[in-house]
């Protein structure tokens, strides 16, 4: 099983930290939140300090079933 970030829109601020600390990974979306659009494209580590560094605790590990 492999697990990817992603972010519950529902509770993201839209601060763009995430998007600044890894714009690999993350990047704003229009509607004012942020999104992953390449989850793969960073260690798992520094995703990792992504999630423990959001604001709200918006970014989340997800299980993509693979
Ligand atoms: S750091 Fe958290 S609150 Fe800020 S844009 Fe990213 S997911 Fe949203």
């Amino acid at each position: 099983m492999t697990k990817i970030p992603r972010i519950n829109i529902y509770e993201c601020a839209g601060c763009g930290l995430c998007t600044f600390a890894l714009s690999e990974v993350f990047r704003m979306a229009p509607e004012g939140r942020s999104e992953v659009y390449a989850p793969n494209k960073a260690e798992k580590t520094a995703i990792q300090k992504v999630i423990d560094n959001c604001p709200v605790g918006a970014v989340h590990w997800y299980d993509d079933g693979k």
